[in-house]
């Protein structure tokens, strides 16, 4: 290949040259530059590369050369990934790649009925995307020929993983044909997914960009100790008192607390601001991302599995409010901010359970989070006492991990609690993920 990395030296056709023209993409991302070739060739690939970094192109392009144009009614290309706004964003970059072409290509995903999707794959598709339940919900009416697919994506494929999509996967490579290309990306490669890249891949081909749950270098990190969610809250509320924090993501562990904060936040007036999480319908979380996307937005705030892979770029902010239960959480988090080489800041809050989890993921991404002191306007509050419970309870967990034979003080005064009528247990709490 040519020296100097160039679109042009992928032989891709005059329609997508001009498209990704459109686009302003200048030159090739090093993940595309690594994997295009190779799926050109007709490996099985395995991509991985930091969020951000333009995963979706490197698959999307060679798919669109590969299909070339319209031909009968089938689909010939199956993207598979977790969530319906991952997919709707993949579409929005087929689209857009597409444009000069006459490729068809349709969209399904859980939430709405799929009527109208079963109408448009009726109508003749030649790309289909797709989360997997909805994909085999449609396959399984009998409205899905997959004869003629020859190569399959699975896009976020660690995700995919965590949130048990696994026997949904083995579902449609059942049904699907055997002799096909497949390609699978994903920001971090937890075992689990090499194990998984096993089971399906054929002698791949790694393209991989950087050792894997790196993060991108334009974002500056700080990490802050705060106690409580109290100080946490107060802690962000003076952080947005700074307008350069003009377009923020915050992130929380769970649905309760992603409410509470935008409630927070709106009373006090530093929005505009909205949450997404999975209580909310489909068409509030689009709205919500589309609003965040276009700039009418100050603060998006969402649990991790709404905010999963979604391109929103120029984010100056990204706020772990929580810090995630599943290490590479954190990569994807912060991959949001410092996007396609903007500068960035991720900001993390550490409560003392959490500050072990920061070590972990310290060892992940192996690099130190520098640590700074909680600035002294922001006025510590007391611990709530079912909170410090829970704090108590995590640190538990963690010892008796880390020691099989430590005998937490934790059980004893978990059944004093049981007993008390008036409080709600601990272990619902936990649950209210
Ligand atoms: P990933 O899947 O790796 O997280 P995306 O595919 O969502 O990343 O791409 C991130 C952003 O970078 C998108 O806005 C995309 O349009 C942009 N992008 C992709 N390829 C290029 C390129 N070659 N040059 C400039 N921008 C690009
Ligand atoms: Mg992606």
């Amino acid at each position: 290949m040519d020296a100097t990395p160039s679109f042009e030296n992928f032989k891709l056709n005059k329609q997508l040259l001009n498209a990704i023209d459109d686009l302003g993409y200048q030159k090739p991302s090093l993940i595309q530059e690594k994997a295009i070739p190779l799926i050109t060739a007709g490996h099985d690939v395995m991509g991985v590369a930091q969020t951000g970094t333009g995963k979706t192109a490197a698959f999307v392009l060679p798919i669109l050369m590969k299909v070339k144009y319209a031909q009968g009614n089938d689909p010939r290309a199956l993207i598979v990934a977790p969530t319906r706004e991952l997919i709707l964003q993949i579409e929005q970059n087929v689209k857009e790649l597409a444009k000069y072409t006459d490729l068809r290509h349709v969209a399904v995903y859980g939430g709405i009925g799929p009527k109208t999707q079963i109408e448009q794959i009726e109508a003749g598709v030649d790309i289909l995307l797709a989360t997997p339940g909805r994909f085999m919900d449609i396959y399984l009416k009998g409205h899905i020929n997959t004869k003629q697919i020859k190569t399959l994506v699975l896009d976020e494929a660690d995700k995919m993983m965590d949130m048990g999509f696994m026997p949904q996967i083995r579902k449609i490579l059942e049904v699907i044909p055997v002799k096909r290309q497949n390609l699978l990306f994903s920001a971090t490669m937890p075992e689990k997914v090499v194990k998984l890249s096993e089971e399906f891949l054929e002698f791949p081909e790694v393209a991989e960009v950087t050792p894997q749950a790196s993060t991108v270098s334009t974002i500056d990190q700080v990490l802050y100790q705060v106690p409580n969610v109290k100080t946490k809250i107060r802690f962000l509320e003076h952080l947005l008192q700074n307008e350069e924090l003009s377009r923020i993501m915050v992130f929380t562990k769970t649905k309760t607390t992603a409410d509470n904060v935008f409630k927070y936040l709106e009373r006090k007036g530093l929005g505009p601001v909205r949450v997404i999480h999975g209580n909310k319908g489909q068409n509030s979380r689009i709205n919500a991302i589309n609003q965040f996307r276009e700039g009418e937005l100050r603060i998006l705030v969402s649990t991790d599995v709404t905010a999963r892979g979604i391109d929103i770029s120029m984010v100056t902010h990204v706020i772990n409010f929580d810090v995630p239960i599943i290490y590479e959480d954190y990569v994807h988090r912060i991959g949001r901010t410092g996007r396609a080489e903007n500068d960035g800041i991720a900001i993390t809050f550490a409560n003392k359970a959490e500050m072990h989890h920061i070590g972990n993921i310290s060892k992940l991404i192996q690099q130190q989070i520098p640590e700074e002191k909680l600035p002294a306007e922001v006025e510590v509050a007391p611990t709530d006492r079912n909170e410090q419970r829970e704090i108590d309870f995590e640190l538990d967990q963690i010892k008796r991990k880390n020691d099989p034979n430590f005998k937490g003080a934790f059980h004893e005064k978990k059944r004093k609690f049981r007993d008390d009528k008036k409080r709600k247990p601990v272990k619902n709490k936990r649950r209210r993920r």
